[in-house]
């Protein structure tokens, strides 16, 4: 006799298992596919997120920067060290028994919520059935009454310098390098090239990012992409804008990148190359051909506002759907997802979705920029509060950058809140919630922040935006 669940989740990154574990709370029987497969052969939970992104790159920006204060800020400080030098196997260690800890917690997680974690490939049949392939073991039919595809996405490789895992190399090769190259190429300057590019340039490598785009971060608000571009810069990153690689090829000496600018052909020789100019949605092997399933243009599920595709009870949800390929963006869909098929109301709310780049200084936004309210007609107001006056960032030793508020001219409404700076990736989530609940300026500007605090830099950037800052002369 076949299985059969109430629910089969195709998938378990960050998409995926907290939609099982959802729906397992609402007492339905679940079942968890997933194939992920990490360098040293094991298999593991917790998808591109937790094994090949948003954890490991993290786990590493924490020691380079620690690594570069060390050897920058420490004398400021008073502090004394004798040479300070950088293990990397000791870093990637250190990186390695992070993500095993977390990706091992899934596993603990779908335990104590009696979700079934099945290892192996999943296919969607017609007739909302699964064909299970484990890895050991035989071929199975299992029946769902719901399906949940949660594939993810993958990193787009380029004709012109196709992946040899070795020199050109994708993003999740690039968090596993066991030394610092001496000359790093990065493709792409977005959020992932960045954050890449940080890691190895405070660990000592020279590092070019060439990106196709004049613009240096053009999603992000004008005056937090200008401080930005201006500390990376002073950093030592090299990023050449406008600039579109035309080949990469490796030789005796490294890979050879030829690109296109303004100026004309130009080339650079580097050690290693990183090819991160984008992910595309990841669904090889995942639909039968008489699934129902469609697929649009550019190869994403195409789903409604609710995650629901055109098969009645098969659901798709994260990267391999429209909308931004963000982690938190996935499981509030798994989320939805599993209330929607338990017959409660749930909605994601796609315009209050937080931006976050964990570089120094980090950078994080919530709703429109600048750019967009004035595109949008509606008469608008600003407020900045740079760090340089804020006490806890002085404390810091970490004074570049602001907090920036857009809000309505007639209502005071915010709609955009963007931040460059220390910590600005936590600062956020006060943002978040100010625009989920459709504050006003006036709402920030009388709630109480706490003394010294970096959070005093959002609630000065609400007054300012009234001309009202108190620690900082209102313009
Ligand atoms: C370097 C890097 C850094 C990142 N940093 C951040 C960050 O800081 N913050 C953030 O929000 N996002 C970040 N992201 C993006 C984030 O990782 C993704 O948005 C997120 O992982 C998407 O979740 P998902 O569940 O949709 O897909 P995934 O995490 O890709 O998971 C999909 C899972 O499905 C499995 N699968 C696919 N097809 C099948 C099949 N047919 N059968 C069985 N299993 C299958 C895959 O093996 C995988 O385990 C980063 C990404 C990268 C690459």
């Amino acid at each position: 006799m076949s299985k059969s669940y109430d629910v089969v989740v195709i998938g378990a990154g960050p998409a995926g298992y907290i939609a099982a574990i959802r729906a397992a709370q609402h007492g339905m029987t679940v079942a968890c596919i997933d194939e992920w497969k990490n360098f040293d052969g094991k298999n593991a939970f917790g998808g591109t997120c937790l094994n090949a992104g948003c954890i490991p790159s993290k786990a590493l920006l924490e020691s380079s920067e620690l690594y570069h204060r060390a050897e920058h800020e420490f004398k400021k400080h008073g502090i004394t060290t004798g040479d300070i030098g950088i293990d990397v196997a000791a870093m990637q260690k250190r990186r390695a028994s992070i993500v095993r800890q977390l990706t091992g917690g899934i596993a603990g997680l779908f335990k104590a919520n009696k979700v079934d974690g099945l290892v192996g490939h999943g296919k969607l049949l017609a007739g909302k059935k699964v064909e299970f392939t484990p890895v050991d073991g035989d071929v199975e039919t299992i029946d769902a009454t719901h399906v949940i595809l949660a594939s993810g996405s993958a990193p787009i490789e380029l004709g012109v310098a196709p992946f040899d895992g070795e020199n050109i190399i994708d993003s999740w090769n690039a968090l596993e390098l066991d030394a610092v190259p001496q000359r790093l190429g990065v493709i792409g300057a977005g959020v992932i090239g960045l954050e890449l590019g940080s890691v190895w340039a405070r660990l000592g490598a020279e590092v070019t990012v060439i990106e196709a785009m004049d613009d240096f971060l053009f999603m992000a608000d004008r005056d937090v992409a200008r401080v930005a571009a201006k500390d990376f810069r002073k950093q030592g990153l090299d990023i050449k804008l406008g600039a579109r690689m035309t080949s990469a090829k490796v030789g005796k000496k490294g890979v050879t990148v030829d690109y296109e600018d303004k100026s004309g052909a130009q080339s650079i020789e580097v050690d290693k190359l990183i090819v991160a100019v984008g992910r595309r949605p990841f669904t090889d092997g995942l639909l039968a051909e008489d699934s129902g399933i469609a697929l649009d243009e550019r190869g994403f599920i195409i789903v409604d506002d609710e995650c629901r595709t055109r098969v009645k009870g098969v659901y798709a949800i994260g990267d391999c759907v429209r909308g931004p390929m963000l982690a938190h963006k996935a499981s509030e869909e798994g989320v939805m997802a599993a209330d929607l098929i338990a017959g409660e109301l749930a909605e994601v709310n796609y315009n209050v979705i937080p931006s976050v780049i964990y570089t120094a200084p980090e950078i994080a936004w919530v709703g429109k920029t600048e750019a967009e309210v004035q595109a949008s007609g509606r008469p608008y107001k600003t407020g900045s509060f740079p760090f340089a006056a804020n006490g806890r960032a002085k404390a810091l030793e970490q004074v570049s950058g602001m907090v920036k508020i857009i809000a309505a001219e007639d209502d005071d409404e915010i709609l955009g809140v963007h931040i460059v700076g220390p910590m600005a990736g936590e600062l956020i989530s006060e943002a978040v919630l100010a625009l989920e609940f459709s504050a006003s300026t006036e709402d920030l500007q009388r709630t109480i922040h706490a003394h010294p605090s970096l959070a005093e830099a959002v609630h000065e950037a609400a007054l300012a935006a009234d001309r009202r800052a108190l620690n900082y002369i209102n313009k």
